[in-house]
């Protein structure tokens, strides 16, 4: 259920609010906007709780939510969302790109593609230095290394960085580096590092899972919202599907789609989405077109030579033509990049 408080509702009034709602017995979030306040009241008595709810002084209404997720829902929030990002914000008018390569390699390779991205105009710096990877055997990232170069490089360019966070221990150390804590499709359902990062200050991208629906998906981002984190940004990066001339299937309905739900900025991969380094420009143009408020986008300075995802990673010349190539795009739909 929310409660919506008038506009003119002082903020002794909020506070005893919340205080109503937490002596029921619920959990309350506070949920400000420009123009009024929002509480979001969670428990399984709410509903018993509308009408004395609904007769607190400065409460204008008690409405039920229908959808299971309630703070991520538009029903609660009609506000969009905005999430800080360096310079920057994520779901403004400008459409934040964030790149780098899929793996920090080495200090060489990530500064080089820092200074690359930052000059062609990106606003965060993508690079995984703790890997989800399906073989053991393969690259795992540099781990605690890979986070001091991203650092490094943050210092050096004014980029925000975003990584990867595999697991409920590393998110402390993660969240030490980085602006900007990735959890990664496979994870998208790891309920225990949802929490964790909800109770974590730093905005969170969450990647859709290869086989979550959209409900699955805002319930995912619902986890973190519960624990007090108000900035998520949903990522698609595409689904498993019969279809095989891509590595995934990039579900782009799922941008608009999210829209009509949802208050949070939507980003998309179409470097995971595709798995083809040909297909990220125009699958990038087109997640512009539906609306994405932010692109991720895997970039190496030789990707013949990445450890990992050289395929759908593109090089530094293909990049400047990609910003090249979304800027009348977003200007054709009133956004700018
Ligand atoms: C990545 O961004 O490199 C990555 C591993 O993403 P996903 O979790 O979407 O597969
Ligand atoms: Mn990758």
């Amino acid at each position: 259920m929310i409660v919506v408080m008038k506009p003119e509702a002082t903020k002794e009034q909020i506070r005893h609010a919340v205080e109503r709602v937490q002596e029921m017995g619920l959990k309350a979030i506070l949920l400000e906007g420009t123009n009024r306040n929002v509480i979001a009241v969670i428990g399984d008595k709410r509903e018993t709780a509308q009408e004395i709810l609904a007769a607190i002084p400065g409460v204008e209404r008690a409405v039920p939510i229908l959808a299971p997720y309630k703070i991520a829902s538009l029903e609660v929030k009609r506000e969009r969302t905005t999430i800080p990002l360096g310079s920057g914000v994520i779901g403004g008018r400008r459409v934040a790109v964030i790149a780098g390569p899929c793996s920090v390699e080495s200090r060489a390779q990530l500064l080089e593609v820092a200074h690359a991205v930052k000059e062609a105009g990106a606003l965060g710096l993508r690079g995984g230095a703790f890997k989800p990877r399906t073989n053991p055997y393969s690259f795992q990232g540099l781990g605690r290394t890979g986070l001091e170069y991203l650092a490094e490089a943050r210092e050096a360019t004014g980029l925000a960085v975003v990584t990867e966070v595999l697991s409920p221990e590393q998110v402390e150390l993660v969240a030490e580096f980085t602006d900007v804590l990735q959890v990664g499709a496979r994870n998208m359902q790891n309920f225990h590092l949802l929490r964790e990062v909800g109770k974590v200050q730093k905005p969170v991208l969450l990647k859709r899972g290869f086989a979550a629906t959209l409900e699955e998906f805002l319930l995912a981002a619902e986890y973190i919202l519960t624990q007090g984190n108000a900035h998520v940004v949903l990522c698609e990066r595409g689904i498993r599907t019969f279809e095989d001339h891509t590595r995934n299937t990039l579900s782009l309905s799922m941008v608009p789609t999210l829209n009509e739900r949802s208050h949070l900025p939507v980003a998309v991969d179409p470097s995971q989405g595709t798995g083809k380094s040909s297909l990220v420009i125009p699958m990038s143009r087109a997640a512009v077109a539906v609306g994405a408020d932010a692109l991720l986008i895997e970039v190496h300075p030789d990707p013949e030579r990445a450890l990992t995802d050289g395929a759908q990673s593109i090089n530094i010349p293909q990049f400047q033509l990609l910003m090249k190539a979304l800027r009348p795009i977003a200007q054709a739909i009133g956004r700018e990049l």
